[in-house]
């Protein structure tokens, strides 16, 4: 059964941030050095992700809903969301991950319309930086 992957909003992902078992997984390549990011997180560039794709399941245990996003959320995002989809079914892993969504409009639109942005350089990042 292929799984399906749905778009949620930046207002929709603040109030799915509040729960502790979500990841948001940003798949840009060199823009996040220097444009920011999301506060919390992870980072898995989509010129290598595939490579890196196991670290990631390792990385998202204990999760059941994964957030994917790059600058528009229009090509590397999906595309990043729809081979994590494929690897869970290729692995048949029992992985616990319920949900694999896109955030609509990518980090640009989340920065765009106001939300925090974090300008933190930890791997990972460290999550909200005080300043709400
Ligand atoms: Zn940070």
């Amino acid at each position: 059964m292929a799984r399906s992957i749905s778009y949620v909003t930046g207002a929709q992902l603040v109030s799915l941030k509040r729960r502790p078992n979500i990841a948001i997984i940003d798949v840009r390549d060199d823009e996040r050095s220097y444009d920011g990011h999301i506060a919390g997180s992870l980072h898995y560039a989509s010129g290598n992700f595939y490579e890196k794709i196991s670290n990631l399941v390792q990385d998202c245990k204990g999760k059941d809903t994964l957030v994917f996003h790059c600058v528009l959320s229009q090509v590397r995002g999906p595309s990043c969301a729809r081979k994590f989809a494929n690897y869970l079914e290729e692995v048949k892993e029992d992985t616990g991950i319920k949900d694999i969504l896109i955030l609509e409009r990518g980090f640009s639109g989340w920065e765009s319309s106001g939300r925090p942005v974090c300008h933190c350089t930890s791997v990972p990042c460290k999550g909200e930086t005080g300043s709400a």
